[in-house]
């Protein structure tokens, strides 16, 4: 196993291995007080109040790894999401085959110009997707514009 989960199945196997190792299912770790305790934790926290695409205040937590899930580290890859983003973000990896993290990533942290013109080939392909994406949830304009998905592709994601 790769240290950074790349694909799509890769994510679902780091996900599986963890929760192999706590001996939990993921219906049961959601339903437990380690979940409810961190997910109330956050509420009190000002960058998990809202969206970090279009700031919505109406968040779902977001595991862009499940690496770190059961551990002191768990909070630091879950990222605050509207339900529409949430469930973009996955919809997005389960369509290119792109890791959760990745396609976390996509979202969130790109504005970089540079990676973009490093990047040309496969931002082309990202953004023809992107598109579709947006059409098919019926994106608005404003939407669109609030994905800071300028989408960057760097090296150090592939
Ligand atoms: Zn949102």
């Amino acid at each position: 196993m790769k240290n950074l989960e790349m694909t799509y199945n890769e994510t679902w196997v780091v996900r599986d291995n963890k929760l192999k190792e706590l001996n939990i299912s993921y219906e049961n770790f959601l339903k437990s007080p380690y979940w409810s305790r961190l997910r109330l934790m956050t509420r009190s926290k000002e960058n998990y109040s809202k969206c970090e695409l279009c700031n919505s205040d109406k968040v779902e937590l977001h595991h862009s790894t499940y690496k770190w899930i059961g551990t002191s580290r768990e909070l630091s890859p879950i990222k605050a999401l509207c339900h529409h983003h949430h469930n973009m973000i996955h919809e997005f990896a389960k369509e290119t085959g792109i890791s959760i993290r990745i396609s976390t990533n996509l979202f969130t942290a790109y504005s970089d110009k540079e990676a973009i013109k490093q990047g040309k080939l496969v931002y082309k392909e990202i953004h023809k997707v992107y598109n579709e994406y947006c059409k098919k949830y019926n994106c608005s304009l404003e939407q669109r514009r609030s994905y800071k998905l300028v989408v960057g592709l760097q090296q150090r994601f592939y």
